[in-house]
């Protein structure tokens, strides 16, 4: 059985009945405060707004939100999750936990680009910080990265989400650690049940909580989870507190009614994208897949060692010059166009139609690439809609 810790987890923890009525489903607590009949029990819970069940003001914490942190920490086998309003809110928050004015990041090229914008266009010129972007797969460029003075951070993401590129989060995580530097990946594509990177020693994982865990594209969130449950307390009492915001309390229990069926759900969008996956692999007018479940990956094995498995996020690169890509997508009647992914709706993408030269040449891709999601309308379905798109080419 696939998931059997996991699925306890999503199904039991933090849900406790006898605290709330028995209700089988937990409330929405919906209150900026929480109050106390004295003076000094408030001063003492406000002195200790990282101690478990402590809540003052809902800037801090909220009991629903902290259910649904609870079951991400234990999903993700760290000490301590930490809820923010948007999947950048956490990205943001664990840079400026990791670093200060002067630091110097290492990042992976192809990384979620908003967080790109984020070091270049806001890090870089306002607090002085630099960054090496690297590939991620060549050890020794990213060691000699690592060694410069006030190297603070690396940031990762794997697979990253053009071409189905995957790092080795194990010998990374171990290489930064030699030079007492934090490693953080955005685990979003993979959810916390197909990859977990605090056990392969990541410092902090990060997930978006607006794709797969809330499954039903209708709210945006994020969320960081470590083993070090000091550094998350110290971003809860500082850059949550301050600036990088608490998600709301109803979009945790949206996220937590989506966490309930997400077993199911990526079991489903597996079968969906290996079976859509191998089919445009056979196509005649398919030139390349990226897909992280098909054998021909050049990264199989490394996939094999720290993937569980594979989600229905994949690209495809047909023979076809970029407008006749967007061309192709617009005949598409099911994928519908529009960003993200996660939800029960596919999409159909041409990511890097506006790309600079130099992101194509790195990424060996064309700017033609199309990015699939396949979302709940059935593989059959799907596979119809993609044939009748290539029928009018
Ligand atoms: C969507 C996304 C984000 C950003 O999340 P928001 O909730 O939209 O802020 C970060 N990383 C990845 C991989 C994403 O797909």
């Amino acid at each position: 059985m696939e998931f059997r810790e996991e699925r306890i987890t999503i199904t039991h923890t933090a849900d406790e009945y006898d605290r709330y009525l028995n209700a089988v489903v937990p409330p929405v607590f919906l209150n900026s405060l929480h109050v106390y009949d004295r003076f000094e029990d408030y001063r003492e819970a406000a002195s200790n707004p990282c101690r478990e069940g402590s809540y003052v003001y809902g800037r801090d914490g909220n009991p629903t939100v902290h259910m649904l942190e609870r079951k991400i920490a234990e999903l993700e086998h760290g000490a301590r999750a930490v809820a923010f309003a948007s999947g950048m809110g956490a990205a943001a928050a664990a840079i400026m936990a990791t670093c200060q004015s002067g630091s110097h990041v290492i990042c992976m090229r192809d990384v979620y680009q908003p967080v790109k914008r984020f070091l270049n266009n806001f890090c870089v010129p306002r607090f002085g910080m630099t960054v090496t972007y690297v590939s991620g797969n060549d050890l020794d460029e990213m060691e000699t990265a690592i060694k410069k003075p006030g190297s603070s951070l690396v940031i990762l993401e794997s697979p990253a989400t053009f071409v189905f590129r995957v790092v080795d989060l194990t010998e990374i995580a171990k290489l930064a650690h030699r030079y007492g530097v934090k490693t953080y990946v955005d685990n979003t594509c993979l959810t916390p049940l197909f990859q977990k990177p605090l056990d392969m020693g990541i410092d902090i994982s990060m997930h978006t909580i607006s794709k797969y865990i809330g499954g039903h594209s209708d709210l945006i969130g994020g969320v960081l989870v470590s083993k070090d449950e000091e550094l998350m307390c110290s971003i809860i009492t500082t850059v949550r507190e301050w600036y990088a915001s608490i998600l709301g309390p109803m979009e945790a229990w949206l996220a937590i009614r989506g966490l309930r069926t997400l077993p199911v759900r990526i079991m489903e969008h597996q079968r969906t994208g290996m079976a859509v996956a191998e089919w445009l692999t056979r196509h005649p007018k398919v030139k390349r897949v990226h897909y992280t479940g098909l054998a021909s990956h050049p990264q199989a094995d490394l996939i094999r060692k720290q993937q569980k498995g594979h989600t229905s996020l994949m690209s495809v690169e047909l023979d076809a010059d970029p407008d006749a890509a967007v061309a192709f997508i617009n005949r598409l009647r099911l994928f519908e166009k529009g960003c993200s992914w996660g939800g029960y709706e596919s999409l159909a993408l041409v990511p890097l139609y506006a790309a600079k030269e130099e992101e194509i040449a790195f990424l060996k891709a064309e700017r033609g690439l199309i990015r699939l999601y396949c979302g709940l309308e059935g593989t059959e379905n799907l596979v119809d809609d993609l044939e009748s798109a290539f029928r009018g080419m």
